[in-house]
């Protein structure tokens, strides 16, 4: 392909782009595909020679776009948003152009600078104290684990990454029973083990865990030997939006010494509104490591998790590694690579800076705070329903609720309006039952799109009765 043909198709895939962003509404939101009928219409074997992009573009929308589930339709409601706002996917196309690999500083002076001053900007966006640095990494699971592995060596003397973890007994890892699975996976892969990561039962308007019983754990485990490491809370659980009394739980840590991380990966863009703060961030400046997605509800491109960290030496002296071929110019420049596992880095960045410039803070808080009220009201509207329940209420705009029967009810509930296609939901579980999940967050979501939900759901019901 010659660039004079790069820039027709790109012309090409723009329009089709914006073409296909209006015509949403009359999509069904979850692919309706049945399992291997994508893949059955792929030739089995790669071509021997090149086919024109005319060609390859056709078999795209018909082959590929009926197997798509809409992630950015309007409704929307399924687990949480991947919000791409408009100028943050033409930043991704000016990324994907230059293409370039923002490893450290040298091999792209503009990304790491842009980068640094994202992190600051998101920073105040958030309400977060001076003197928090941070780094862009590709996901909430990756910031997580960064996290233990610096848990781990902190609590080893930094020995772990270079003698092993033999001999050195339990390391302990404290967290609510309400926490993401990355969080257990994390344990997995830093050699803590499942059976060292202690999950404490919550309680509360908010389901935060239960501080005294945190604080019994420990004692338990420093009567036993095991060496506690870490704590790490949320704000904004995924199941049902489950969020930690962050003083409390600070103050057990700071007693026994250990390193706390936060998980708000969806929550944490509400933040950018004062009021929200308030209502779940008293005292968020003291933990060690924070992380949250833009990618989710903010409007930046998957994939962008933004780690902000209180004191960056400790997971620079868990993570850096610097071979001959990677030294540059010494410490007058932050290499970013160090900061993280994965060595090579897509700049990120870019899309923040162009979604903040485009919206301004006040705009996205607009968007948020929508949401939030619009949960309520669909909430309150789901409530009225004959029979049904609200199981939990919204956290900030994230509610639960069961339709009248069994387990097996609800799923036959969200399957039937999955199958509909007008809506996208999904399951969850509360209290060893069975509940429907509802957020609300796509970045062009309104008012009558969330409100449609409570005609279809209704209209659903009636049906498979
Ligand atoms: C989505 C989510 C995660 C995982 O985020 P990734 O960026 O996909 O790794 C972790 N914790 C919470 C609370 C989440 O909502």
């Amino acid at each position: 392909m010659d660039w004079d043909e790069f820039a027709h198709w790109g012309k090409h895939i723009s329009d089709w782009g914006a073409q296909y962003h209006k015509s949403l509404r009359d999509l069904p939101v979850r692919s309706q595909t049945a399992v291997g009928d994508t893949a059955t219409q792929l030739h089995p074997t790669p071509p021997e020679t090149g086919d024109d992009m005319a060609a390859i573009l056709a078999d795209f929308e018909a082959i590929v776009m009926p197997g798509m589930t809409h992630w950015q339709h309007p409704r929307f409601f399924a687990y949480f948003p991947a919000n791409a706002a408009p100028p943050s996917m033409l930043a991704e196309q000016l990324v994907n152009t230059v293409a370039a690999q923002c490893m450290l500083w040298q091999t792209s002076p503009a990304a790491t600078e842009v980068e640094g001053v994202m992190v600051d900007w998101l920073r105040q966006a958030l309400g977060l104290a001076d003197g928090f640095t941070g780094v862009i990494q590709d996901s909430a699971s990756s910031a997580t684990l960064s996290a233990v592995l610096t848990m781990r060596e902190r609590a080893t003397g930094y020995t772990g990454n270079k003698d092993g973890l033999s001999g050195k007994g339990h390391l302990r890892i404290y967290c609510s029973d309400q926490v993401h699975s990355s969080i257990d996976r994390a344990c997995w892969v830093a050699g803590i083990g499942q059976a060292n990561l202690v999950k404490i039962p919550t309680k509360g308007a908010q389901f935060g865990i239960d501080v005294d019983a945190l604080e019994a754990a420990i004692t338990a485990d420093l009567d036993a030997g095991h060496t506690p490491a870490g704590i790490i809370a949320i704000t904004g659980g995924t199941g049902i939006g489950a969020s930690d009394t962050l003083g409390p739980l600070l103050k057990v840590a700071a007693k026994h010494d250990l390193y706390t991380h936060l998980d708000a990966a969806w929550a944490g863009s509400a933040m950018i509104c004062p009021e929200f703060r308030s209502e779940f961030w008293d005292d968020v400046d003291g933990f060690d490591s924070i992380v949250f997605n833009p990618h989710k509800w903010l409007g930046a491109q998957f994939d962008c998790s933004v780690q902000f960290l209180r004191d960056a030496t400790p997971q620079l002296n868990t993570l850096k590694i610097e071979p001959e071929y990677l030294k540059t110019t010494g410490d007058a420049v932050t290499n970013y690579s160090e900061w993280t596992i994965p060595l090579g880095r897509r700049f990120r960045a870019l899309k923040i800076w162009f979604l903040l410039r485009s919206y301004g803070l006040e705009g996205l808080r607009t968007r948020i705070r929508n949401h939030v009220a619009w949960a309520q009201e669909l909430c309150d509207a789901i409530r009225a329903l004959d029979g049904f329940e609200i199981t939990t209420d919204p956290i900030l705009s994230l509610f639960s609720f069961r339709c009248p029967g069994d387990d097996a009810m609800q799923q036959r509930l969200v399957d039937a309006l999955n199958d509909d296609g007008r809506i996208y939901l999904t399951q969850g579980a509360f209290q060893g039952q069975k509940v429907i999940r509802f957020q609300v967050g796509q970045f062009d979501t309104t008012r009558e799109d969330v409100m449609m939900a409570h005609a279809v759901i209704r209209e659903v019901w009636e049906q498979i009765q």
